[in-house]
């Protein structure tokens, strides 16, 4: 493992779920010493986050986990709804769309989030990472120098950072005292399971069957690829009821409201209750601690975001904290995580909070853009410095997605990939940087881009454009991007 927790560590990370093995992965890429802990004895096993939006595949491409991804996960299929035995009519949830130049991967993906978290997990170790299991943190205190952490296992842990990926319960965020402030978007309670069904049971795996009207509450069936269960989601109309998540109450539940019968459910994988809520932290940050993930913010699993929004919480963090530990970058770099997520946490809950309630009242709730997460950007941010002027309203600016497009035989993701920052020169040369951590890159002339230097950040966003390099050498300073000679003397 990459880590010594006698001598400490640079980043001390609480929790392997996907916020805590994406972070992993993009320090261990830089680096940067991380120490990941996780209170259970082996990665989550249930398939809850089971959708993976485009904008989460273009991270996990940077990150070189999505062709085993891709590999293991399907399409989402054509909705079913069921009247009792009869099939009634097919939609899809997602409006279907076709790659482009600029989006490569246009269409969400289903895959169960335990096999997401195997596929992390593998990338990890093959970084030379690896995760910390049976090992809860306890406590911490921290100064002005670093964190003390202490692990159940009696360890004490000396790190630079921690970072709190520890879930919607963090055991951190309580001990900060930081309040999670929103509201229960619906009281009535929710069973959630895998299951496997008999051979001989009434649905196959051609389509996430519904029973919307059945008695007590809907009931959704929904194949899982790579396997051969079900994601199993029972609804509950009555508030007060109380979600008995053993196998027989699962069983007896199915035989209730669908037509399959108790013994169609051969095996229960794991089953959990809950009740949908959209609630975020008052602050993303206490000194040297960060939560992200669902330690930061929890929403409705409608419209899939929970998950994907909590791997670009890791996402923008990492290189940060890779910049700051490794090349020596001023620490008021990190700043700009929580001014950078915590807007777009707020956006994505009120997201997933509509989409829940317009499908609690039967409305169409067929997904479009706005579930991919590939307009989200950080023009507001400090760290998006356009020095353009008289830009077309539509123009690409500091702070937009640096879209995907051809370069030569390659793609610019392909430039763009690693832990490396991007200057891109479109229809101007790039100036002499001699900075390891800066690439240059050229192109006669991309439209979407328009004309200028774009200094593609290393999470994908245009963190700098400019006609000239004036400028450029302050930002890159500000990012740990320094030396710069050629630049210091333009
Ligand atoms: C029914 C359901 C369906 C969902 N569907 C989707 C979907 O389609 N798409 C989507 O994007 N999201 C979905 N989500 C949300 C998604 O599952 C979460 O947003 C995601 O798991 C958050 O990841 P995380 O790593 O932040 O937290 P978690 O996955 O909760 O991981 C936290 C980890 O921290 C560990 N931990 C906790 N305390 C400690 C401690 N003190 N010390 C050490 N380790 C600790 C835990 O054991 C756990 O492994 C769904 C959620 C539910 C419940």
């Amino acid at each position: 493992m990459n880590s010594d927790t006698n001598t400490g560590t640079d980043v001390l990370v609480v929790g392997a779920g996907p916020t805590g093995l994406v972070l992993a992965i993009d320090l261990a890429r830089r680096g940067v010493r991380t120490l990941l802990v996780e209170k259970a004895d082996r990665l989550f096993p249930g398939s809850r986050g089971k959708g993976v939006q485009p904008r989460s595949q273009e991270v996990l491409d940077d990150l070189g986990v999505l062709p085993r991804i891709r590999a293991a996960a399907s399409p989402y299929p054509r909705m079913l709804a069921w009247e009792g035995s009869e099939r009634r009519h097919e939609w899809d949830m997602m409006e279907r769309s076709e790659p482009t130049e600029q989006v490569p991967y246009a269409d969400v993906l289903l895959i169960p989030q335990s096999r997401t978290q195997e596929l992390l997990h593998e990338r990890l170790v093959e970084l030379g990472g690896g995760v910390r299991f049976g090992a809860a943190l306890t406590g911490f205190r921290q100064s002005a120098d670093g964190v003390e952490a202490e692990l159940s296992t009696g360890e004490t842990v000396r790190a630079s950072y921690l970072v709190a990926a520890d879930g919607g319960r963090s055991t951190v965020r309580k001990a900060l005292g930081i309040g999670m402030t929103g509201e229960t978007v619906d009281p009535r309670p929710m069973l959630v399971a895998d299951v496997r069904l008999s051979a001989a049971a009434l649905v196959d795996r051609a389509n996430w069957h519904v029973w919307p009207e059945a008695p007590g509450g809907g009931v959704a069936m929904c194949p899982l690829p790579g396997a051969d269960h079900f994601q199993l989601i029972v609804a509950f109309e009555d508030e007060a009821a109380l979600v008995d998540t053993s196998v027989e109450a699962v069983r007896g539940l199915v035989a209730e409201r669908t037509p399959l019968a108790a013994a169609d459910v051969v095996e229960v994988l794991w089953a959990s209750d809950f009740r949908a809520r959209a609630a975020m932290a008052d602050r993303f940050r206490e000194g040297r601690v960060f939560l992200a993930g669902d330690a930061a913010h929890v929403h409705s699993p409608a419209g899939g975001q929970g998950l994907n929004t909590s791997v670009q919480d890791a996402y923008n963090l990492g290189w940060k904290l890779g910049q700051v530990v490794r090349h020596g970058a001023p620490a008021a770099l990190l700043d700009s995580y929580e001014a950078e997520r915590l807007p777009v946490a707020a956006d994505v809950l009120g997201l997933s909070t509509r989409i829940h309630r317009a499908a609690a009242e039967g409305e169409d709730t067929r997904r479009g853009g706005e579930v991919q997460q590939l307009g989200l950007g950080y023009r507001d941010s400090a760290l998006a410095v356009e020095t353009r002027t008289g830009l077309a309203e539509d123009a690409l600016r500091a702070g937009d997605r640096a879209p995907d497009g051809p370069y030569g035989p390659e793609r610019l993701f392909d430039v763009f990939r690693g832990p490396h920052f991007t200057l891109l020169a479109v229809g101007t040369e790039p100036p002499a940087l001699g900075t390891p951590t800066v690439r240059t890159a050229r192109l006669d002339a991309y439209e979407p881009y328009g004309t200028g230097l774009f200094l593609v950040r290393p999470d994908g966003y245009v963190g700098w454009a400019g006609a000239s390099t004036d400028g450029l050498a302050d930002y890159l300073a500000a990012v740990g991007a320094a030396p710069v000679p050629a630049v210091a003397g333009a």
